[in-house]
């Protein structure tokens, strides 16, 4: 796995005319807030894009037409954020347990594997993934350990 100091907010920003031409094809827009503060990760270049595509899709998936998905990055005190936000259904309670087991979809033709090559990509990061869910959207937080810093 290569490793290499890596400017998030530029790699999202390479991957965005790709995300919003698909949004844009079924009437959803995305938004892109970068931080302010270059947000430096060591990580796969071609992981942390994987992942985010794949946050991405789910989000665009689970978005009603004229809505918009949010990329947000942020810098907090020990940690950088990776944040992709929708306004969504939202994912029901009974089944927040399983999403990203391997082979888990609620998709009629989905693989379920979208999210469990994030957690694994998140894993080898020593990154943390969180989400919160409600009847208003769906929010995927990924908390970077920022280099230099045990906190
Ligand atoms: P797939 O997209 O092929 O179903 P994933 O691993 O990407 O597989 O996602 C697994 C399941 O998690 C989805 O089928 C869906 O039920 C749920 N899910 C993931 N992201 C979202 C989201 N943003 N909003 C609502 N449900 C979601
Ligand atoms: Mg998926």
């Amino acid at each position: 796995l290569e490793m290499k100091a890596s400017n998030l907010n530029n790699i999202i920003a390479e991957l965005y005319p790709l995300m919003q031409a698909s949004a844009f094809n079924e009437n959803k827009q995305i938004l892109f807030h970068p931080s302010h503060i270059t947000i430096d990760i060591m990580c796969s270049e071609k992981d942390i894009k994987q992942l985010i595509l794949n946050l991405v899709k789910n989000a665009l998936e689970a978005s009603p037409i004229n809505s918009c998905v949010e990329i947000i990055t942020e810098v907090d005190k020990g940690y950088f954020r990776l944040i992709v936000k929708d306004y969504g259904p939202g994912i029901p309670q009974e089944i927040l347990s399983s999403i990203g087991l391997p082979f888990f979809t609620t998709k009629e033709s989905g693989t379920g594997l979208g999210l469990a090559i994030c957690n694994s990509i998140v894993q080898r990061h020593g990154a943390k993934m969180e989400i919160e869910s409600s009847d208003k959207g769906t929010t995927f937080i990924v908390h970077f350990p920022q280099p230099n810093c045990t906190a």
